[in-house]
Parts: structure tokens; C-alpha cells; sequence
């Protein structure tokens, strides 16, 4: 069975919420790793024979539209990671829309007209943004995947398999990120999540799953394989998130690609294969 390899393409300063330094009026002046570490990603998943979906942040489109062009001609498929990197649920439908309108003009003009893959920041479509999954819908979006089962960022109650959400605008497709049943509780297997877990054990809930005959996502982003991350103060929670156990991460990414199939979003979901 095939699963999913996502990766958010996005600066090592794109955190949701943090303000001060890293405002979104110093993004220009921050040091940038994205293209070297999303090389060095692309590296990793051909000698993995990995195909991904690269949800691509609008703002580093517009910057390096290139990038975009080296993702999709290494065979990847190219989904929206929002333009701003702002949660969802701190938008209005309007400002949300605008802000796809702006991130799926920035991939447009960057090379990648076709987008139908969604990831929002920080897992933001929830109960309180639920709205957007018809703005996705009516914005030509196939498939979503921004609802996490967890707590806190989304609802341990969510589906933990891809399923079909009706909108105004017609069916969207859901996929949510691969979580880890541990005590009663689920467990994330994203972020930090995933570096702290010995590959073997992911490896083994991907195949418990496949077993099932559902599918997963897995996700990672370019700068959890920085050889030396930028380091800057951040509050305790927001700085565990960021930096726990990145260390080796880019080897034990490479033990769990090399023990489960993968394709893209698109595919695994059946759609149709996009024209050029
Ligand atoms: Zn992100």
C-alpha cells in the first residue's frame, strides 16, 4: 500500500504566533536556509525513490520561484501551504480567501498552475474554522489536509483516515497526519512527534495501518534537516516544537522512508493525473 510523504515548504522562521524578531516585517532580513535545506530534502528522497507532495508556503514562491520548478521536475507534486503561514482560525473567510488567492498566484506564476493539495499552518482547519474547507472547495481544491486528530490543534474525534467532507461548494477530500494510539491518548507523529520516535516504531504504525487498509501522511519540513539551525529565543512550548531532538533527525527520516512505500497526495487519493 502507498502512503504519503508531505513536506511544508517554508522558512526556519515560520512559526505561528511569535511575533518580536521574527515578525513577519523581518522575514526579509532573517537568514534564509529554505532552498539549501528543501535541496538537500530532494536529495534525500531521490536516493530514497521517494515521490512527495510539497506543500509550498505563497511567500517562498514569490521568493524563489525556481524552488518550485526543482520540486516539480523531481517528479514531486506541488500543494499550497497558505501564503502568510497565518493560522486559519485567526483569519476571517475573507482574509483566508485572500490569502489563497495570493499563495496560489505566487505558485502560479512560479511554475505551478494546477494546485489541488491544501496544508494549512499549524494544523489550523478545526471546529473553529471549518469554513475554509469550503473556501477550498469553491477555490478548485480536490483534497485538504489540515485537520489533525489531536488535541489542542485539532480533535482527537477526527477521522484517522482520508474521508470525504461535504461543502458548499462540493466534496473535499480529508487527510489527516499519522498519529500514534498510546495510553488512551493520541499521540502526534508530526513535528516533534515524529523526530523523537525511533524509525522502527513509525515504520511499524504505518505498516498497522496499511494492514487496516488505510493509508498515511507523514510530514516533515526543509529546516528539521538543517545541518545548523539558526537559533533564536522562543517561548518553552513554541521552542520544544521547534528544536527538540532535530539531531540525526535527517538519518532516521531517511530509516523510515526506506521501509515504507510512498507517493503523492493526489495519487494515493485516485485523482486524476494533472497535465502540465
Ligand atoms: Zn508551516
Amino acid at each position: 500500500m502507498r502512503n504519503c510523504l508531505t513536506v511544508d515548504v517554508e522558512e526556519w522562521f515560520h512559526i505561528c504566533g511569535v511575533d518580536g524578531p521574527l515578525g513577519m516585517e523581518h522575514w526579509p532580513e532573517l537568514p534564509s536556509r529554505v532552498v539549501d535545506t528543501t535541496r538537500d530534502l530532494l536529495d534525500l528522497l531521490d536516493t530514497c525513490g521517494v515521490r512527495a507532495t510539497f506543500f509550498v508556503l505563497g511567500w517562498v514562491a514569490a521568493r524563489y520561484p525556481g524552488l518550485v520548478g526543482e520540486i516539480a521536475r523531481a517528479g514531486h507534486e506541488i500543494g499550497s501551504h497558505s501564503h502568510l503561514h497565518r493560522r486559519v482560525y485567526d483569519l476571517t473567510p475573507r482574509s483566508f480567501e485572500q490569502d489563497l488567492g495570493d499563495s496560489l498566484a505566487a505558485l502560479a506564476a512560479a511554475g505551478a498552475p494546477h494546485v489541488r493539495g491544501y496544508r494549512a499552518p499549524e494544523w489550523s482547519i478545526n471546529s473553529r474554522s471549518l469554513w475554509a474547507l469550503d473556501a477550498l472547495a469553491a477555490a478548485g481544491f480536490a483534497f485538504d489536509s489540515s485537520m489533525a486528530p489531536l488535541r489542542i490543534v485539532g480533535d482527537p474525534a477526527y477521522p484517522q483516515h482520508p474521508h470525504e467532507r461535504t461543502t458548499s461548494a462540493g466534496t473535499l477530500l480529508e487527510f489527516p497526519p499519522l498519529v500514534l494510539r498510546r495510553l488512551g491518548q493520541n499521540m502526534p507523529l508530526i513535528g516533534w512527534g515524529l523526530r523523537m520516535s525511533a524509525p522502527a516504531r513509525v515504520i511499524r504504525a504505518v505498516e498497522d495501518r496499511n494492514r487496516a487498509g488505510i493509508p498515511v501522511a507523514i510530514s516533515v519540513h526543509p529546516w528539521e534537516i538543517d545541518p545548523d539551525p539558526p537559533r533564536v529565543k522562543l517561548p518553552a512550548a513554541t521552542s520544544f516544537a521547534h528544536y527538540f531532538r532535530l539531531d540525526g533527525f535527517r538519518a532516521r527520516l531517511e530509516r523510515i522512508l526506506r521501509g515504507v512505500s510512498c507517493a503523492p497526495m493526489g495519487e494515493v487519493l485516485g485523482l486524476p493525473a494533472v497535465s502540465a
